[in-house]
């Protein structure tokens, strides 16, 4: 199985958490705020798998800041969710490329949202290959 690799875009360091495994696999992860408390998030890197642990409880519509453990920049990218139009959080793919997520818990291209979790890191992996082709 493949995993991916991501890094911050804006001081380049690595979002692979290796004190962290999801399936196995060093965890992406990523600082997450709201409403002044802040979590961490991580995303399983496998390929195939759907796992994510957030710690922190996100109300249904509410938009969530994600921010880099590293340089604390805000992960938010200049693009808006063509669902909701919250703004939409980016990383940067070590092997080149970029992922975006939408920040808004409970919109469909949430990966925070676990009633159709699948379809959305199908889409989340889909971006991946389709980046790297
Ligand atoms: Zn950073
Ligand atoms: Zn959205």
């Amino acid at each position: 199985m493949m995993s991916v690799s991501v890094k911050c875009p804006h001081c380049g360091k690595s979002l692979m958490d290796p004190s962290k495994k999801l399936n196995g696999k060093p965890a992406i992860a990523v600082r997450l705020t709201y409403a002044g408390k802040n979590a961490p998030l991580y995303l399983s890197s496998l390929y195939g798998s759907y796992d994510v642990e957030v710690g922190l409880p996100i109300p249904l519509s509410k938009i969530a800041g994600f921010r880099c453990p590293h340089c604390k920049a805000d992960l938010k990218s200049t693009r808006k969710c063509d669902i909701c139009s919250a703004q939409m959080v980016a990383f940067d793919l070590k092997q080149g490329g970029q992922v975006q997520i939408c920040s808004r818990r409970g919109c469909k291209k949430h990966i925070l949202e676990f009633q159709d979790p699948n379809n959305e890191l199908q889409a989340f992996y889909k971006s991946y290959v389709k980046s790297f082709k």
